[in-house]
């Protein structure tokens, strides 16, 4: 075998939204899948600064990771750059039970019990912004014909190996800030969405890599005020495939279903948000004016909403309609960011809860109190808090589960509570 294409990762994306993972030799594919690769529990808590500060663990506890092989990834040698084969991987006891505390996991028992329960699946997609150092632009490109000329390729190699490696790539520009670009695939059910999330940030930033450049999707840039988002589209399917998301004699055209899952959304986004905009600094870009998200308010077509309804398009309305959350960033895990969408929404359904008005770009203070909306939390410091009370979501992760996130986290927070923001700035987009 070529030794450049020899050995395949086993990998997690782990609390901090980096992954991680260990080596085997591809001709031994079949049997690690079979038996798995062992991980220390405290892997988990490693921050995604690369330290582990504390753990509820120590040295204690072994899992396995059991490799997808439906999730590998293979991006091929070129040049003096060796090939990059990968499997995204669930965390097993080593009776092969699912841990409690893999995020992979929660998310499929999100995605199983909404199709137990309501016999409907999540159809979803992540839209993700980023910035690319090799577009050599100064003012006035934002979305320009000059800006994607600059880039010097890399988008069509980007598009290209995203389609050999199945993840549907559908639309690609350059965005408003300079070297800001904006990459979009096609929905997919379940955790397959939240797969090609994190398979979609390794092959952009290893092509980057390759061309001596570096693609970002920190929140904020150093010295910038635009952010980098991650919107993470969302619509239901019944069982047999069929859309089940609009309905044009309801508020909004959202099905009565649609409307309570969204609503279930909203009603714990501002406790859940540490699971979607998990660092720092992802704080400054969740804030008015930035085209992201302030408070927890549903918006027609409004892109400073929490929850966005996105206009009906294409020429199947009723299969492409769907909403946006638009309060999460790339330090933020996929598989927490839609496990919290999926829980959320399933008590939604659960308590039937009622569409609140939405709003139309006014936030005023008469409309927020009108709406009872609630600001999003200032920090992930105060994030963290109103996750760590939140009755629902401890009911829906598990104690221990959710405990090590916030431990997790607060470590990260111990990590950079000596830098000035400019300088947390320049961290986080060394890391992301
Ligand atoms: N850059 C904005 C964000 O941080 C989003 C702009 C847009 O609507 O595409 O979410
Ligand atoms: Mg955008």
């Amino acid at each position: 075998m070529d030794p450049q294409e020899n050995i395949i990762l086993a990998v997690i994306c782990d609390y901090g939204a980096r992954v991680r993972g260990k080596g085997f030799r591809a001709k031994d594919a079949e049997k690690i899948q079979a038996k798995g690769v062992g991980l220390a529990y405290s892997n988990l808590m490693i921050t995604s600064l690369g330290e582990i500060v504390d753990s509820p663990w120590g040295p204690r506890g072994d899992v396995l990771m059991m490799p997808d092989p439906g999730t590998k990834i293979h991006l091929q040698a070129d040049g003096d750059f060796a090939a990059e084969q990968y499997m995204l991987s669930d965390l097993v006891h080593l009776d092969g039970t699912p841990w409690e505390c893999c995020p992979r996991n929660w998310l499929r028992r999100g995605i199983e019990m909404l199709r137990e329960e309501f016999g409907l699946s999540l159809f979803s997609a992540f839209e993700h912004e980023f910035h690319y150092s090799g577009i050599l632009t100064g003012r006035g490109s934002a979305y320009g014909l000059d800006a994607w000329r600059f880039q010097n390729g890399f988008g069509q190699h980007l598009v290209s190996v995203l389609d050999q490696c199945g993840l549907e790539p559908e639309m690609i520009m350059a965005e408003y800030a300079p070297q800001q670009l904006e990459i979009v695939n096609a929905p997919a059910l379940g955790v397959t969405a939240a797969d090609r999330a994190v398979q979609l940030r390794e092959i952009t930033r290893a092509l980057a890599h390759r061309r001596g450049e570096k693609a970002t999707f920190a929140p904020i840039m150093p010295g910038g005020t635009v952010g980098n988002g991650v919107h993470i589209h969302f619509s239901l399917q019944r069982d047999d495939g069929s859309p089940c998301s609009y309905d044009p004699d309801q508020p909004y055209g959202l099905s009565t279903p649609f409307g309570h899952f969204i609503s279930g959304v909203l009603a714990h986004m501002n406790d859940f948000v540490a699971l979607t905009a998990a660092s720092d600094t992802s704080y400054e870009r969740l804030q008015p004016n930035l085209w992201s998200a302030s408070y927890n308010n549903l918006g027609k077509q409004d892109r400073e909403a929490g929850v966005r309804i996105c206009p009906l398009s294409g020429t199947n309305p009723e299969k492409s309609f769907n909403v946006e959350y638009r309060a999460a960033d790339a330090t933020a895990n996929p598989y927490l960011a839609l496990g919290a969408i999926v829980w959320s929404g399933i008590d939604g359904l659960r308590n039937s809860l009622t569409v609140p008005e939405a709003t139309d770009g006014d936030l005023s203070q008469e409309v927020v109190t009108r709406l009872a909306l609630k600001k999003l939390p200032a920090s992930l410091s105060d994030a963290l808090d109103l996750l760590q009370k939140s009755a629902p979501l401890r009911e829906w992760m598990g104690s221990e589960f959710l405990d090590a996130y916030l431990m997790n986290k607060r470590s990260e927070l111990k990590l950079v509570s000596d830098l000035d923001f400019e300088e947390k700035k320049k961290l986080y987009a060394s890391c992301f």
